[in-house]
């Protein structure tokens, strides 16, 4: 077990500082991120000239070292032997959370187990915020970032997801999004989306839909742009396993609850306990209405 008390008087030795940054609107930058990386011994950044343009603009002038994909060992053991000196660090990615489909999680490991305070800087994150928009449950999700591009790993990924009830988050590019949504139609089936594109920029855009009628939309574009995420409704089918149904064990009202907690509306709920059970619409309206 380890704790970490980020902030108590004494605590001097050295701090990864993980910092969030805009994720299109440079106003999405706080305050505290600023004084962070103006506060920092060194900023590590994955593209030290994209991140060089945003502390300009915030007249930080900070050194920069580099930590991406590709030397992330090298420059890794440098960062935590200038942390082990009691330097701060401040990492940060391209956009949004370090860390989250991007550079980052390796070196907070590391730097826990030699006992570096690793302290979050809050801010823009495109999933999150792709999320709390998009009209879909918010009660339970799963991040899943990018997917795998072959299409046999693309199908396996998809498959292990199939039957989570809760709404499902990816990132894609605009090269890509047809060939997945088309590809989740398959495996998925049927299902809402919501997909997010150019989130806090001036061609923000929300295009919301079941998977066809989004896809028809993007296929009437000339060309797909953008940065998107992608929202998923979760699955309202339960695997059957062999023998009892899933509901055997609960009563009328304990099984639409069931539906409601996977995000469905009340409506569709009480229409899928009856299918399931094999009774009529009205008779699970009346006991459900009644508990
Ligand atoms: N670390 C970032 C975060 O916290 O959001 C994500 C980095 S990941 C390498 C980049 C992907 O995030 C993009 O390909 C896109 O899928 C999504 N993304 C980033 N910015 C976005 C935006 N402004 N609008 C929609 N999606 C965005």
């Amino acid at each position: 077990m380890l704790i970490q008390n980020s902030f108590i008087p004494g605590n001097e030795g050295g701090k990864l500082y993980l910092v969030a940054t805009p994720i299109g609107n440079l106003e999405d930058m706080t305050y505290r991120a600023i004084n962070t990386l103006k506060e920092a011994d060194f900023i590590a950044a994955e593209d030290t000239r994209q991140t060089r343009k945003l502390l300009t603009h915030f007249a930080i002038e900070g050194p920069l070292v580099s930590y991406h994909e590709h030397n992330k060992l090298r420059s890794g053991e440098e960062i935590l032997h200038k942390l082990q000196e009691g330097k701060t660090i401040a990492l940060v990615s391209d956009a949004g959370l370090p860390a989250i489909s991007d550079p980052g999680e390796e070196l907070v490991k590391e730097a826990i187990a030699l006992g570096i305070p690793v302290i979050p800087i809050p801010g823009p994150n495109a999933a999150l915020s792709a999320l709390i928009a998009s009209g879909l449950s918010t009660k339970g999700f799963v991040f899943r970032g990018f997917l795998p591009r072959g299409k046999k790993d693309l199908w396996t990924a998809l498959e292990s997801l199939k039957y989570y009830p809760e709404t499902l988050i990816f990132y894609e590019s605009p090269h890509r999004i047809e060939k997945t949504l088309k590809e989740m139609k398959e495996v998925l089936g049927s299902r809402q989306v919501a997909l997010a594109r150019e989130l806090t920029k001036r061609y923000e855009e929300f295009i919301r839909g079941d998977i066809d009628e989004v896809l028809a939309y993007l296929r009437g574009l000339e060309e797909i742009r953008g940065e998107f995420t992608v929202i998923v409704s979760g699955s309202t089918e339960v695997k059957e396993e062999e023998g009892e149904a899933w509901w055997a064990e609960l009563d009328i009202s304990a099984h639409v609850e069931s539906y409601l907690e996977r995000g469905m509306d009340k409506k569709g709920a009480l229409k899928k306990t009856a299918e399931d059970r094999g009774v009529p619409k009205r008779e699970v309206y009346n006991i459900f209405h009644k508990s």
